[in-house]
């Protein structure tokens, strides 16, 4: 016996008692559970709160008629999809159209024929599971798509379109956004001395440390290889600047343990940028840019690419020595 969660639910909007306790009779008996509605307001209630498999609409009705809930029910996303099935007494054609080219799924005219009424709610219902299959598929897709496999933490394509949203933002508010590019130091060593198993592991733990440096609102992810990209809107100057150290530290402060391997000393470079972001790629360019300076620099550090350059014109970070944009 199904629980009564996972039995489809009809909503029956009729004004009358009679007519619904008919219905109610024969959609419990189908196996399916049945929430009522005595007229159009209620119905579209109703629907909005339950989220029913499946309407059941008379036609005349007082508040709202069926053809007014049907409307309502269309421009609101939460119900736009449910299937609706039109119980109409009339038999003028028109009507009928009418109710179709609203998106009605289908009319049964009153008195019905219970095998036939059944029948027609079974294959909405069909309808309504294979809808819901594909957007669920859909959603999953969406996920997967924008997820790392190896950290569980959102990949390029995901921190793209972050970027994207963080600077469209930005831009609005006239706010500054900060992009730090995090890149593990010397992380072949530890392939090639433990082995790719341990490597993996230890990026998992790079980003399990990452994260806990990030706060709501901000954004970390996996940029590609052993390099990690954090967003984190309306900071700049020092506030950025601290930002990248509080990524710093809290991977290298501990050795990480991983099994298979002795306790491993990590440290991170960071390069971050950040100013009113006047083309995204800017800012992660010059973030890759104090990157390199920082690698340069000794490693074990954050570069801040100076302020002034954080805007789509001016001199490329590489042409300055790495000493001058380290801020200490
Ligand atoms: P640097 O301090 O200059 O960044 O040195 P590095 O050794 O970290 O940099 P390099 O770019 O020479 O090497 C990065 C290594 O990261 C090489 C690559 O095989 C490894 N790597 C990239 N992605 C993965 C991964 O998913 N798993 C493992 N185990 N290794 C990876
Ligand atoms: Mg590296
Ligand atoms: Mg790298």
């Amino acid at each position: 016996m199904p629980s009564p969660e996972s039995q489809p639910v009809v909503l029956i909007a009729d004004d009358s008692g009679a007519m619904r306790s008919i219905l109610r009779r024969q959609m419990l008996s189908a196996g399916l559970s049945v929430v009522e509605a005595a007229n159009g307001e209620e119905a579209v209630r109703q629907a909005r709160s339950l989220r029913p498999d499946l309407v059941l609409l008379d036609v005349d009705m007082p508040v709202l008629d069926g053809f007014q809930v049907m409307s309502v029910l269309r421009a609101d996303a939460a119900s736009q999809d449910v299937p609706v099935i039109f119980l109409t007494g009339r038999v003028q054609t028109a009507e009928l159209v009418e109710g179709l080219d609203l998106g009605a799924f289908d009319y049964v005219k009153k008195p019905c024929d219970v095998d036939e009424l059944v029948a027609r709610v079974k294959a909405g219902l069909r309808v309504k599971a294979r809808a819901d299959a594909l957007r669920r598929a859909a959603q999953d897709m969406d996920v997967l798509g924008s997820t790392d496999a190896l950290t569980g933490l959102p990949n390029r394509r995901a921190l793209e379109r972050a970027l994207d949203l963080m600077a469209t933002d930005a831009r609005r508010a006239d706010q500054p956004l900060a992009v730090a590019v995090v890149d593990v130091d010397h992380f072949k060593r530890v392939n090639d001395l433990e082995g790719h198993g341990v490597g993996d592991s230890v990026l998992r733990e790079v980003g399990r440390r990452l994260q806990s440096a990030v706060r709501p609102g901000q954004v970390l992810g996996r940029w590609g290889g052993e390099e990690f990209l954090a967003l984190a809107p309306g900071l700049s100057g020092e506030g950025a600047h601290r930002f990248g150290d509080r990524l710093r530290t809290m991977v290298g402060w501990e050795p990480v343990l991983v099994e298979g391997a002795p306790p491993l000393r990590l440290s991170v470079s960071v390069g971050v940028a950040a100013g009113l972001p006047t083309t995204e790629r800017t800012l992660v360019e010059l973030a890759d840019a104090a990157l390199y300076a920082a690698k340069a620099g000794g490693r074990d550090r954050v570069v801040l690419a100076p302020a002034a350059q954080a805007e789509p014109v001016g001199v490329p970070l590489q042409s300055r020595s790495p000493e001058q944009s380290v801020v200490l």
